[in-house]
């Protein structure tokens, strides 16, 4: 192989915080590594999300392995916090991120994998996906789609109330993010929110640590055969942030279910009505950022790459990390991607027989 390319043990993709958790386990071993990150700064997708966002459970229970997130003062970290932490947690365990740098193409060669990037090609013996999926939000086809003229956004496009000041807005989508926009905007806008079923909310003491726990418990429970109480709250509920149980209690997050169509000016309501809407907010979720392993052929048809805990059954130097449970049990979390992260790393670590430094 030409000396020129330059190749690692092993190389993860994405530099959030599943690739920084990756690397807090990669760097106890005797092996070169790099973490490629297609961000301009540190921090993922939080630098990405709306202004006003706050996590949905306090900052012990939003920590990567290692280092407690900081407490600041208020019970539910601001994003900017959480930005703050990641650049912070990867300074202090000197982790080797290189950015901006986008991974296009991985495809399997011989002896290296092969990863096509905007800054030429690297190899590397063993490859572990942490990318996300902010960069691939998901918005369902709905009759009219194209031909509605008013504006159409998705969870990723927002960022503040403002640009919706006095307007006709639709959010649609159940889940966290739709009840945090509707709480947000039902001061300024004319807004409905549309869900399939009534959106279930969480009791006011049940944040993410408790759901964490709970769903955890479960989790072993079901791992070691036992049998369990199933938790009566789902991971996906939503949880009761300061601005959303303001809002519920003044009766600001009623919705609708799903409209028939969208026209050219607005939307038909299941009863035929028809309603003038500027804009619609897609609240509707992400599918995971894999396109750059296309090459591979490790996707099923459904574009889910099949799995054996959260290593690749096809590419054998391949591990997928903080995608949902599929790559392990509450791994898209800051506070459950340890585990997966920890797998995938001592995993290429055993394939590739490196041993652990003494001094970490
Ligand atoms: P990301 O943060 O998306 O990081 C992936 C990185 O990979 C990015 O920097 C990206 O640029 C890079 N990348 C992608 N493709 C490539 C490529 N081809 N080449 C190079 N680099 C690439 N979790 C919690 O624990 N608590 C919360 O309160 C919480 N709130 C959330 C609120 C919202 C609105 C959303 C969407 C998620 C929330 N999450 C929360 C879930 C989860 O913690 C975040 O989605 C988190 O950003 C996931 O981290 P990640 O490292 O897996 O992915």
């Amino acid at each position: 192989e030409s000396r020129a390319i330059p190749s690692f043990d092993v190389v993860v993709i994405g530099g959030g915080q599943a690739g920084l958790a990756c690397g807090y386990f990669l760097r106890r071993y005797a092996l070169r590594f790099v973490i490629l990150d297609g961000e301009q700064a540190g921090g993922g997708a939080w630098q990405h999300m709306w202004a006003s966002l706050r996590t949905f459970s306090p900052a012990r229970w939003s920590s990567l392995p290692g280092w407690r997130m900081p407490e600041q003062g208020s019970q539910w970290p601001h994003r900017d916090e959480v930005i703050d932490y990641l650049r912070h947690y990867e300074q202090r365990y000197q982790l080797p991120v290189k950015r901006p740098v986008t991974v296009h193409d991985v495809t399997a060669g011989p002896q290296r994998l092969h990863l096509a990037t905007d800054h030429g090609e690297i190899r590397a013996r063993a490859v572990i996906n942490a990318t996300g999926s902010w960069h691939h939000p998901y918005i369902p086809a709905y009759p009219g789609q194209q031909e509605f003229r008013g504006r159409q956004w998705h969870t990723v496009d927002y960022d503040r109330p403002e640009p919706f000041r006095g307007r006709r807005v639709l959010v649609v989508g159940g889940g966290n993010s739709g009840a945090q926009l509707m709480a947000e905007l039902a001061t300024v806008a004319e807004v409905s929110w549309v869900t399939f079923e009534p959106p279930r909310f969480l009791p006011e003491s049940v944040d993410g640590r408790v759901l964490f726990e709970r769903a955890s418990a479960l989790w072993r429970a079901r791992q070691s055969g036992e049998a369990a109480v199933e938790t009566e709250y789902g991971l996906g509920d939503i949880v009761q942030t300061p601005a959303v149980h303001a809002a519920l209690k003044q009766g600001r997050l009623g919705s609708v279910r799903p409209f028939r169509a969208l026209t050219e000016s607005g939307v038909i309501w299941p009863d035929g009505t028809e309603e003038a809407i500027d804009d619609v907010i897609w609240c509707t979720g992400f599918r995971p950022a894999l396109n750059h392993l296309a090459g591979l052929g490790v996707q099923d048809d459904a574009g889910r790459v099949a799995v054996e805990g959260n290593r690749s059954s096809v590419e054998p130097r391949l591990w997928l990390v903080g995608h949902g449970n599929w790559t392990g049990f509450a791994s898209a979390t800051l506070m459950g991607v340890m585990r997966s992260a920890r797998q995938a790393s001592e995993g290429s670590v055993r394939l590739l027989g490196a041993k652990r430094w003494r001094h970490r």
